[in-house]
């Protein structure tokens, strides 16, 4: 596996937000992680990256235990993270935000802002814009563009599709889908979990800091309790 935590247990003071979850992401894998608000996935993710700290467990990468490394350190080991809410620098223009994505790196990064450039042309025709004034889908855009300067083996989304039109929502999931084609491996938390699960080859679904099931994400598509709970389902 690229990418393991193992019965990682996560708080906020006394309340236990990870309740020792178990998650596994192979090189070139599309995984998602689905579920209700509050769940955890949130947390999941800035666990992984080194924004939370764990209170027990553990987080392998590449072969090495990064449970206590520093966020920085996990960015240049090649975790590159989207954040919820977006996180771009609204002032900036949209290049100098992804450069901003690239500052920690060494030697030429033009050959990842062509790449981006290329995936997103809406960023190219808009790159001396301030990133505040983009519009919810470019700057979704942005941030994972953003990410994807760090050069990241894993690319951590949270909830890419939040307040996207259905037709941006598209857009960004079959962009994600060709980010992984050129062979970046994804972890993708998401709430809209109809899409994530046709996205993803495995699916993990989280309920109040535990992994309740674990399975190939089109099993889950058709999982009777799965579809009663996240699918609005029949
Ligand atoms: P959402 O989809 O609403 O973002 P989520 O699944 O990402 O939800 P988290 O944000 O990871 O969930 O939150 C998990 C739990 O931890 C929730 O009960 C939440 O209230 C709690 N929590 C999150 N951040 C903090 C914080 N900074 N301080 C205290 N509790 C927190």
């Amino acid at each position: 596996m690229l990418l393991e935590i193992e019965d990682v247990h996560v708080h906020y003071g006394k309340i236990a937000a990870l309740k020792g979850i178990t998650i596994g992401v192979d090189e070139g894998e599309i995984v998602t992680l689905i579920g209700a608000n509050g769940a955890g996935k949130t947390t999941t993710l800035k666990t992984i990256s080194g924004l939370r700290p764990l209170s027990a467990g553990r987080i392998t990468f590449d072969g090495q235990d990064i449970s206590r490394m520093p966020g920085h350190k996990r960015v240049l080991a090649g975790i590159g993270q989207s954040p919820e809410g977006r996180g771009i620098f609204p002032g900036m223009t949209v290049e100098d935000n992804l450069f901003m994505g690239a500052y920690t790196r060494k030697g030429d990064v033009s050959k990842d802002l062509a790449q981006v450039y290329e995936l997103f042309p809406r960023l190219a025709e808009r790159k001396s814009q301030a990133g505040g004034t983009m519009s919810g889908g470019e700057q979704q855009m942005l941030a994972i563009g953003r990410a994807l300067m760090t050069d990241p083996k894993v690319l951590l989304l949270d909830e890419p599709s939040m307040g996207l039109a259905p037709m941006m929502v598209q857009q960004i999931f079959s962009i994600i889908a060709e980010i992984n084609r050129r062979g970046t491996t994804v972890l993708l938390v998401e709430q809209n979990a109809q899409q994530a699960l046709q996205l993803a080859q495995r699916a993990y679904v989280l309920e109040t800091g535990s992994i309740v099931k674990s399975a190939p994400a089109a099993d889950l598509l058709d999982d009777p309790q799965v579809r009663a709970a996240y699918l609005g389902g029949d």
